[in-house]
């Protein structure tokens, strides 16, 4: 059954939290779990890759304030917590337009980090699996430097991220900053647009309309999903550790996945039976993908409660009554 763990509220102590990217797929629900533990919250977004539709319930609450802001200028607010979350992650959006992509991840860290030293925040870095790049090693521990390719379409994202992690650490060395990096794997679940292009989404999507499933490559690339709800839960708990836990630390689910076995499940789920469509593998597509989670296990004890087949039936769920 999917819950909403560590929803009970702790009014006692309430925060003034800042959720840039709050928006968004994951940036919603972090708000809302935030929110229902009686914090103050505000989000600020641009709306580049979401809509306010995912914040409905909260926009007229006093306690949540919803700012259109873009991160690569200054912010001047007054916080105590920064979930720094804004940057489109699907390809496709990161990729639209990759100068900008660079630009969030670089000058929006460089300016979340300044708000953050100003106010004295606690600030988090939603990070990703993708600083692993192609990886050499399998699973991904975070001691893996990576494998990432400088100049290909990928990398507006992945060294985009691999310097806001360096920004970071920085701040952390040079300003004694209170840090916390995430490395987040692939993540998945209601509130994700229909033509947000991630896999989980277009197989739902393509299922429920009729349509063929678009397998790139021949399908033996492997990913592992994590269901939003359990995502949400480590990335507070990380924010909860002390000032020496600075990471980065993998936030994923280990349940490893190859893309036809995925495109399987949602059929099954879905109740149809459409064909495969299999087009060409993107560049720099990365073959395996798995997460080492036994630092997130023993500084955080946290660990995915969601399986992939509990999280997809939310997940068809919601699309069903978005596209029919
Ligand atoms: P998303 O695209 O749904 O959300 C990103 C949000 O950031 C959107 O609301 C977008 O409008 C906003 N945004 C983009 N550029 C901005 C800017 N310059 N100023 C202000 N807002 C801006 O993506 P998501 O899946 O919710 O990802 C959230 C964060 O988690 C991202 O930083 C992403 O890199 C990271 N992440 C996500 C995954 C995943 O599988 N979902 C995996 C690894 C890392
Ligand atoms: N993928 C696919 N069909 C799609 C979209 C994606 O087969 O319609 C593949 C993609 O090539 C990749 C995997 O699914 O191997 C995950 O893609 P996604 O964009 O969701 O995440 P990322 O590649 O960033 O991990």
């Amino acid at each position: 059954m999917v819950t909403q763990s560590g929803s009970s509220a702790s009014f006692a102590s309430s925060k003034r939290v800042l959720v840039t990217g709050g928006a968004g797929f994951i940036g919603s629900h972090l708000a809302r779990r935030l929110f229902e533990q009686g914090h103050d919250v505000l989000v600020v977004d641009n709306f580049y890759s979401s809509t306010r539709r995912n914040l409905y319930d909260l926009i007229n609450e006093p306690r949540f304030e919803l700012m259109r802001h873009d991160v690569t200028f200054p912010l001047y607010v007054e916080v105590d917590e920064i979930y720094h979350l804004a940057c489109p992650a699907s390809p496709v959006f990161y990729q639209r337009d990759p100068v900008q992509t660079t630009k969030t991840c670089v000058h929006g860290s460089i300016n979340m980090l300044g708000l953050a030293k100003r106010t004295g925040a606690r600030i988090l870095l939603a990070s990703t699996s993708e600083v692993y790049g192609d990886p050499a090693t399998h699973p991904q521990e975070e001691s893996y430097w990576g494998n990432v390719n400088p100049i290909g379409i990928r990398s507006c994202y992945d060294e985009g991220k691999r310097c806001a992690e360096t920004l970071f650490f920085d701040y952390y060395r040079q300003h004694a900053l209170p840090i916390k990096v995430a490395r987040i794997f692939n993540t998945y679940g209601p509130s994700m647009l229909p033509d947000d292009g991630r896999v989980v989404s277009n197989f739902i999507v393509q299922a429920l309309r009729g349509e063929p499933l678009t397998v790139f490559g021949d399908g033996s690339q492997t990913r592992s999903f994590c269901y939003v709800d359990d995502l949400v839960t480590g990335l507070i708990a990380l924010m909860g550790t002390s000032d020496d836990v600075t990471g980065p630390i993998n936030l994923g689910n280990p349940g490893e996945f190859t893309m036809v076995e995925l495109a399987t499940k949602v059929l099954d789920l879905v109740g149809s039976d459409n064909e495969l469509k299999y087009l060409p593998l993107p560049d720099d597509d990365p073959v395996r993908r798995r997460p080492d989670i036994t630092r997130a296990r023993e500084l955080l004890n946290w660990a995915p409660t969601i399986s992939l087949d509990e999280g997809l039936a939310p997940t068809v769920a919601y699309f069903r009554e978005l596209v029919g």
